[in-house]
């Protein structure tokens, strides 16, 4: 399944050649925005019990084409998102000439702030910062099932589903978390695509055009610490929970973003997230 959040609070699966969405908001038992993002952490926890009515609505439903309708980011106000860095060796390569502490050429964990997401098309403003403000394009990961000291054997059984993320990062000095956190930081999508439907992770491909160039190109599989290892280690720190967001690491190729800048994350099998530089 491709879950797609869209328009207002609303909720359908997207077919596989990403044209058109089914609307199946009226089959969520819980779905009611004015209690924020419940209805969505219900979806996400209970994503297996609803598979059934879902695909029945999604085989038969109304399509709608995604031209009409404004895509959000499909994860709503996750809990938390955890991100790895250091997590690519061409990246760690090409930062070392930055004379970085060697603390920050190490793989490790840091949060992102959740009110940083935005979703496909939007227009990413560039804070009055010293620094310059990087792309750093990763294959993102949203929780289905949370959990304290998940053996890395079972992680993956965790997962809801596949999405692409941008990493937007000011560099310089200071602590990553800060950096990595200004509004818009985060863009998220077009939609998730279930573990299911998305194959092995290893073999997901990644890549990053900015202003139609290829900026960043990688397999998954080529990731350092990999997926399953990210989710065992990031639950010996802090209990995951269902619609919490998993950033998996930047490989080579990031730079800097530019007002005017048209950033296409494309995931090959997932789709691409697009986004403008305001
Ligand atoms: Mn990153």
């Amino acid at each position: 399944m491709r879950i797609a959040l869209f328009d207002a609070d609303r909720v359908g699966l997207v077919d596989a050649a990403g044209e058109s969405v089914v609307d199946c908001t009226d089959l969520l038992p819980h779905h009611d925005p004015g209690l924020g993002a419940n209805y969505w952490v219900r979806l996400c926890a209970d994503l297996d019990r609803l598979r059934e009515p879902l695909l029945a609505r999604f085989a038969t439903g109304p399509r709608t084409p995604l031209a009409a309708v404004r895509l959000r980011a499909p994860v709503l106000n996750p809990g938390k998102i955890i991100a790895a860095a250091a997590n690519y060796a061409d990246h760690i390569d090409e930062m070392r000439p930055h004379e970085l502490a060697d603390w920050l050429l190490a793989f490790d964990l840091f949060l992102k702030a959740p009110s940083s997401v935005v979703g496909p098309g939007a227009v990413v403003r560039l804070p009055d910062v010293p620094g310059e403000v990087h792309y750093e394009c990763e294959l993102g990961l949203v929780l289905a099932r949370g959990g304290y000291d998940i053996p890395a054997e079972s992680a993956l059984d965790h997962i809801l589903g596949w999405t692409v993320l941008l990493d937007i990062t000011e560099r310089g000095k200071g602590d990553r978390s800060r950096r990595k956190s200004y509004d818009g930081f985060t863009p998220v999508g077009p939609w998730l695509v279930t573990r299911d439907e998305a194959g092995d992770w290893t073999e997901l491909a990644i890549s990053l055009r900015r202003n139609g160039e290829l900026a960043q190109q990688v397999k998954a599989g080529e990731m350092l610490v990999g997926v399953p290892e990210i989710i065992a280690r990031a639950s010996r720190v802090m209990t995951l929970q269902p619609g919490d967001v998993i950033a998996t690491g930047a490989p080579a190729g990031v730079g800097q973003i530019e007002p005017g800048d048209r950033l296409d994350a494309t995931i090959d099998g997932i789709g691409t997230l697009t986004v403008t530089v305001g």
